[in-house]
């Protein structure tokens, strides 16, 4: 008979046995699963939106300490990668409205009120005065014009229709557009001012039905208060205007604010975003033509005139722009077999107000997530490529943060950085789904099959996820509104952004997005966080752990495939050769079928593993992304160097296939020159090009 000591001996002997064999690594993913927490992430949800931290100010400062000292406590060594940043603060701004029938002067409080019961009323007084970053500075005043939601379509019918923006204040609405753009075609339109309201119909509660017809606003519903505004910035481009394409070191070279003005990134008029209450207002002062259709308001709206005037519009906009210091926190688990190669998972931390939902939702499941990783680590599990993990600052302004970090480790990163996994909100509502670059479909589709579907626990959130119509389908990266931008962007890093809601939530970017209302409405148990958290982290773990890494690029010849189609259409009876480019796809597909083939002939054979075999086949799948990144750039958008995906050039929120392609075809359309046309031609073949780089990259052999 065996005494107890060798029981434990050879248990714990099997135990090491199974934690070195390659099926531990799947036995350490499961455990991930179950050691998930939704009280710890509601408890750092809290502690991270008790106060107003906005980029540059102390109270961020506070949570980036906080992030590092939970990621120490968690066994992963943190430090600050900080930066000497260009950001701005209201100093002063007013508002008014004159009626010159009545000779009345309204003027707007521009206060975002606190209701009855608020827990945060203490520290109010720590809330910035609602604003747009980077706005102009200046005094204007001029008849209102209504112009939707601000895009080139509704400038052209009022154009159309004879209404006059030029000399005049445009009133847009959100919603639809980037607001950076809004006020860049409202300038483009000849206007000398901007105010965006926020519309009752897309955030009040005025849109009708949905929600078992529930429109109270907060804090009895969760729509936008009558007060409630959406700030937010208006710099179209990423990181610091002043240092764009180098890192915003202490003492580096700087743009002159004429330098930046020239970039186009930054409005040249001044702009205020107003609230749904005082949009009412202005919208009733304004008399003239009617335009139906999507133009109108919700169902107990007014009629909207599209003006101009006769109410005038007197805006005043006083910023100041000043070098502040800025802390990313970077935590790192080293990769045990291979920690040159790193997966890196990141979100921001900035908020505009509270920040709740928009970004702490995200930063709690972060810290859930390490948690997690912690106690594996703890019960021995090493990964074997290095774990990196981001808490982002100043995104709010322009993607800084991030955007800093990677122009000063690009060489680093394009050389070892395996993914990007992104969640910026992880939480609004119901309804999980994903955007990425198509060579990792199939790893996020696998890893939301293993994790329960947080509203129904009979199943999983791929199934959940198939059955929302709209979402079924992977979104993708060519929109610039997260943390993703610079890496997918600027240096072609496979990346994901995943978060869990349906539509948009009221009260975006607005005072009243806090732990109340995250807790009475975005996610009352938690659970939501969770299975974000969930998937976040499998998706990472596998990536991390697998020995070769779980790209399929035969998706990305598939989506390749579907755009170009597209694109047949919309240059039908075009004098365009798509050859080279149907070519180029074919050629991907050929080359994605071939190592997919070498990987599963790897994976099968029984000899020992061998890692330099590994690798070189790991190093193909890795670098293949980068081929579609072109040292040039986008036409007139260098920065941007990814030919695939990239914003549409009047929507920095619209994802774009073929972006140089696009704007070529525009331009060619509006001017119809023979010269312009070539230049769309041009655009297919670098695109063709970039492709045929990506199946070398992925054969793997010189030519
Ligand atoms: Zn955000």
């Amino acid at each position: 008979m065996m005494n107890k000591t060798v029981i434990t001996i050879i248990f714990i002997s099997i135990f090491i046995f199974i934690a070195e064999s390659s099926s531990s690594k799947s036995f350490y993913h499961t455990k991930f699963l179950s050691l998930s927490d939704n009280t710890s992430i509601a408890n750092h949800l809290f502690i991270l939106t008790r106060r107003p931290h906005v980029a540059g100010t102390l109270a961020n400062a506070e949570t980036a300490s906080y992030v590092q000292s939970t990621l120490i406590s968690n066994q992963i060594p943190s430090h600050f990668a900080s930066y000497e940043v260009s950001l701005t603060y209201p100093v002063s701004r007013s508002l008014n409205l004159t009626d010159p029938s009545s000779s009345s002067i309204k003027q707007f409080s521009l206060r975002q009120e606190i209701y009855k019961g608020d827990p945060y009323a203490n520290v109010a007084n720590e809330i910035l005065p609602t604003f747009h970053a980077y706005a102009k500075s200046g005094s204007v005043s001029g008849s209102a014009v209504y112009a939707n939601y601000g895009r080139v379509e509704d400038f052209a019918t009022l154009k159309q229709i004879g209404v006059n923006v030029s000399g005049n204040i445009v009133l847009a609405r959100y919603g639809q557009i980037f607001r950076g753009d809004i006020v860049q075609n409202a300038q483009e339109a000849g206007a000398i001012g901007v105010v965006i309201y926020t519309d009752k119909k897309d955030y009040g509660g005025g849109g009708g039905g949905g929600d078992g017809g529930d429109k109270r606003w907060f804090p009895d519903g969760k729509w936008m208060p009558p007060s409630g505004v959406q700030v937010g910035s208006v710099f179209k481009g990423s990181g610091d205007p002043t240092t764009t394409g180098w890192a915003s070191v202490e003492g580096c070279e700087r743009l002159t604010e004429e330098e930046v003005m020239k970039t186009g990134d930054v409005p040249l008029i001044p702009s205020l975003p107003v609230s749904w209450k005082d949009g009412e207002i202005i919208l009733n002062s304004i008399d003239g033509p009617v335009v139906n259709g999507d133009w109108q308001g919700g169902e107990d709206a007014s009629v909207y005139k599209v003006g101009p005037g006769p109410g005038i519009l007197n805006l005043h906009y006083q910023g100041k722009e000043e070098i502040r210091t800025i802390h990313n926190v970077i935590g790192i688990i080293e990769g045990s077999e291979e920690p040159d190669r790193y997966v890196i998972l990141g979100n921001h931390r900035d908020a505009w107000t509270f920040g709740a939902v928009d970004p702490n939702s995200g930063t709690a499941a972060l810290l859930e997530l390490t948690e997690r990783l912690g106690k594996l680590q703890k019960q021995g599990w090493r990964p074997r490529r290095t774990i990196v993990f981001c808490s982002w600052d100043a995104e709010e302004y322009g993607l800084i943060g991030s955007t800093e970090w990677v122009e000063e480790n690009r060489e680093t990163l394009i050389s070892r950085a395996v993914a990007y996994l992104n969640v910026d909100v992880a939480v609004y509502g119901k309804g999980f789904h994903a955007s990425s670059t198509p060579q990792l479909d199939e790893l996020i589709l696998q890893a939301s099959q293993l994790v329960p579907d947080p509203d129904n626990s009979s199943q999983t959130v791929y199934d959940a996820w198939l059955q929302s119509k709209s979402k079924a389908v992977l979104g993708r990266l060519g929109g610039g509104g997260s943390d993703y931008k610079a890496f997918v962007q600027h240096i072609g890093v496979p990346s994901v952004d995943m978060i869990t809601g349906d539509g948009g939530y009221p009260v975006y970017h607005s005072m009243y997005d806090d732990f109340v209302w995250m807790k009475k409405f975005g996610d009352p148990m938690f659970k939501r966080h969770v299975a974000v958290a969930s998937v976040w982290g499998l998706v990472a773990l596998r990536l991390a752990d697998e020995e070769i890494l779980p790209f399929n690029y035969l998706h990305y010849a598939d989506e390749l495939q579907k755009s170009a189609e597209d694109l047949k259409v919309e240059l039908s009876g075009k004098d365009i050769n798509l050859k080279p480019l149907l070519n180029s796809i074919d050629g991907l597909r050929l080359a994605s079928i071939k190592i997919n083939d070498q990987k599963e002939a790897y994976l099968k054979r029984n000899k020992r593993k061998d890692s330099f075999k590994a690798r070189e086949l790991n190093d193909r799948l890795m670098m293949a992304e980068r081929a579609f990144t072109d040292s040039d750039g986008l036409p007139s958008r260098p920065w941007s160097k990814h030919l695939i995906y990239a914003p549409s050039k009047h929507n920095g929120y619209g994802s774009k296939s073929f972006p140089g392609i696009h704007d070529a075809i525009e331009m060619a359309k509006q001017m119809n020159t023979k010269e312009l046309w070539k230049s769309v031609q041009h655009e297919v073949w670098r695109v063709s090009r970039a492709i045929k780089h990506a199946s070398l990259v992925l054969n793997g052999k010189l030519t």
